[in-house]
């Protein structure tokens, strides 16, 4: 996968702006802040593909990005935001409803989580949303560089037990500061789009 070769492809807020082609979509999630945008950049080590800083809350849209024809990175709008009015946040819930019912095309899903907090009442939802998918799954704890070595064990275990993940679910210490974990994130998504 060459991922030199990625484009902005639409922001879409409705299900007839979602890609309509049968390429795999690879989709991260995240409480705004987490460090989505960070992540996606780093994956594609570019600096400002995704948009880093948006106003938290104020971008209730998905971004699809193509990357070398072969896959789209589903950029989700991130939740969580306190200061959000409740006509946004059931905004945020139909867009999300009408892209989790598109699940034939949902081929890999990535939660990204804050590796130092006990993640909130809103990751634990939207962790379950994609566990009921039954598609595959993992958690991308970010912010590693933040953490001391000793805190590690702790803080997966605080994660995998709060959202309640089954035991296959990978959860992969991250930075995308520093690029920790960018490999074993890579990796699981060739093994899921090279089929
Ligand atoms: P988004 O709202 O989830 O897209 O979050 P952003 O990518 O805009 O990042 C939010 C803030 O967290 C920015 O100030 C980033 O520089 C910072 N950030 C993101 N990832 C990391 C990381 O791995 N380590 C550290 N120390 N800061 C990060």
């Amino acid at each position: 996968l060459n991922l030199h070769k990625a484009e902005f492809v639409r922001s879409a807020v409705k299900t007839a702006d979602f890609p309509q082609d049968p390429l795999p979509q690879i989709v991260f999630a995240g409480k705004s802040n987490v460090g989505k945008s960070s992540t996606i950049n780093r994956l594609l080590n570019r600096k400002n593909f995704a948009r880093v800083g948006n106003e938290p809350g104020k971008t209730i849209h998905i971004n699809f990005f193509r990357i070398d024809e072969k896959v789209y990175f589903v950029d989700l709008p991130g939740y969580g935001y306190a200061k959000v009015s409740k006509k946004e946040r059931d905004r945020w819930g139909r867009l999300m409803d009408e892209y989790f019912a598109s699940e034939d095309t949902m081929t890999l899903g990535f939660q990204i989580v804050d590796i130092r907090h006990k993640p909130t009442a809103d990751d634990v939802t939207m962790a379950n949303w994609f566990l009921q998918t039954g598609m595959p799954f993992a958690i991308i704890a970010n912010k590693h560089d933040k953490i001391k070595k000793s805190q590690l064990e702790g803080s997966l275990q605080t994660i995998r037990e709060t959202l309640h993940l089954p035991e296959e679910i990978p959860v992969i210490p991250f930075s995308a500061e520093k690029g920790t974990g960018r490999d074993e994130v890579l990796a699981l998504i060739l093994d899921h789009i090279s089929n």
